[in-house]
């Protein structure tokens, strides 16, 4: 009886986990002779870990990672160039603390979004919001949301994450808006949130791919290498090998 008692007032406390293992701790407790602190310690540390856990999985539900990608499956040998130390070197994800981008720039099938979902997903596991999309689908959004009152939402849902990945600049081209709501975002991040840019165009090409306007795609690339580094890879497709 007491038991039950005990078990609701951890439900009741969203202590979920400690609900669950309390009876067999107690025996466990009971047979090794365990001192009440050390009971204590293992029923806390269980709960811990399985919230560190599905704090982790609500995290890597919510980036939106249209597939999960590794950095272990990388294979640094195929590009023609990449700077292997140089990549490594973000997964410590030093960059997300420090609010520093991170553009990856290459041509088609280098492994361009390979690495920025790698990257995203470690975010993920490091406990970091993160939310992943592409350029067109922010713009879409961003877009629709002007029409039905909820910019301003929707917008939070791409300034709140601690690292935005923002996958495929440069392969369709945006119109007069959407240069503008890309922009917003670029600038609403700079100095507060991290940014992961995938592009397969270098960035004397940028002012054509955001409606000719050269002037709002140079004050969009300042604010992304101010505190950014550039990862430039170079080679075949890994599509056609
Ligand atoms: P990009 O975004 O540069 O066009 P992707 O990252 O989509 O290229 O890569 C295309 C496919 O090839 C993906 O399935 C990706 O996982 C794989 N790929 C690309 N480069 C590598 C690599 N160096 N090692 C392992 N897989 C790779
Ligand atoms: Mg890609």
């Amino acid at each position: 009886m007491k038991i039950e008692n005990l078990k609701e007032s951890l439900l009741s406390l969203h202590l979920k986990t400690m609900a669950e293992i309390l009876e067999q701790t107690l025996k466990k407790a009971e047979q090794e002779n365990l001192s009440p602190a050390d009971l204590l310690l293992i029923l806390a540390s269980q709960e811990l870990a399985a919230r560190q856990q599905r704090r982790v999985k609500n995290l890597i539900a919510q980036a939106n990672l249209p597939v999960i990608k590794t950095i272990d499956a990388f294979d640094f040998s195929f590009p023609k160039t990449i700077n292997k130390s140089q990549v490594m070197s973000l997964f410590d994800l030093h960059f997300v603390e420090k609010k520093e981008n991170v553009i990856l720039m290459g041509p088609p099938g280098t492994g361009k979004t390979h690495l920025a979902l790698s990257l995203a997903y470690q975010a993920c596991l490091q406990g970091i919001k993160t939310s992943f999309t592409t350029a067109i689908n922010l713009i879409n959004q961003l877009s629709a949301s002007l029409a039905d009152n909820s910019f301003l939402k929707t917008m939070k849902t791409f300034t709140s994450p601690r690292l935005l990945a923002i996958d495929e600049l440069g392969y369709l081209p945006v119109d007069k808006q959407g240069a503008e709501l890309l922009f917003q975002v670029i600038s609403n991040r700079y100095e507060c949130g991290s940014m992961v840019v995938t592009t397969n165009r270098a960035f004397r090409d940028w002012g054509a791919i955001l409606n000719n306007d050269n002037t709002l795609a140079s004050a969009a690339i300042d604010r992304l290498v101010h505190h950014g580094m550039l990862v430039q890879i170079k080679g075949e497709s890994y599509r056609v090998k």
